[in-house]
């Protein structure tokens, strides 16, 4: 199931510049709306609900900077500034106006939405995670632990019991290394006498079922000469 469209509200007095991202922002399946300076854009803010802005730090009537701030007063959402090259970088990045990111102009739409992209997947695993501990959504790849459940682009995959307790034992730690010994420890119970084996074949099973190319892995990495980790930004 979809759901609702992220709306972006895009605070810029460039017409050119606001247009073709509101366009791209679109096309990628975003709501987009935009303001043309500072008071429009706050109203805008109170009125849409916009769950992220973009933010040109030149406005006609307010400094960006003030506007910002005054964003972050009223909200929690992400906020990225778009700058001019060497222009206000610096003050933007170093004094702590609540901006999340900012990009630097000219910059390139594909970056941009990439950030947003980014912005977004962080923001729902934390949420995830808060509403349902249980559940571990990272990337297309939801693990349900009370239902022993995995799913793959919302399509089920069939693992067996150990297959499953492997998965959510990296998965529920991601990006932290394992040794197989470790790994053969917390899932099989035996690392002095277990086979290091097991590891590397269930492993393989694993890769089978989960990644689009298992010989290319992207999800179960190996770590050479120290073991696997679920790899995930
Ligand atoms: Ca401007």
């Amino acid at each position: 199931m979809q759901a609702n469209p992220r709306k972006i509200l895009i605070i810029e007095d460039e017409h050119d510049i606001s247009r073709i991202l509101r366009d791209y922002l679109v096309k990628n399946r975003y709501e987009a709306a935009i303001a043309v300076n500072g008071q429009d854009g706050l109203q805008m803010m109170d009125m849409l609900q916009p769950d992220y802005i973009i933010l040109d730090i030149m406005l006609p009537d307010m400094d960006g900077i003030d506007v910002c701030r005054e964003i972050r007063r009223r909200n929690n959402i992400p906020i990225l500034i778009l700058s001019a090259r060497g222009n206000d970088t610096d003050k933007v990045l170093g004094l702590g106006f609540g901006a999340d990111d900012y990009m630097t102009k000219p910059f390139s739409l594909s970056e941009l939405l990439a950030r947003i992209n980014a912005h977004f997947r962080r923001y729902d695993s934390v949420t995830a995670e808060q509403e349902h501990p249980h559940l571990l959504r990272l990337g297309n790849l939801q693990i349900d632990k009370k239902a022993y459940r995995v799913t793959l682009d919302g399509n089920e995959v069939s693992l067996s019991a150990k297959e499953f307790e492997l998965l959510f034992h990296l998965a529920s730690h991601k990006n932290q290394v394992f040794s197989k010994s470790q790994l053969l420890d917390a899932i099989w119970g035996y690392a002095v006498y277990g086979d290091e084996n097991t590891v590397t074949v269930y492993i393989r099973r694993l890769r089978e079922k989960i990644e689009a190319d298992p010989s290319h892995p992207s999800i179960l990495k190996t770590v050479w000469g120290v073991g696997y980790k679920f790899n995930h930004e």
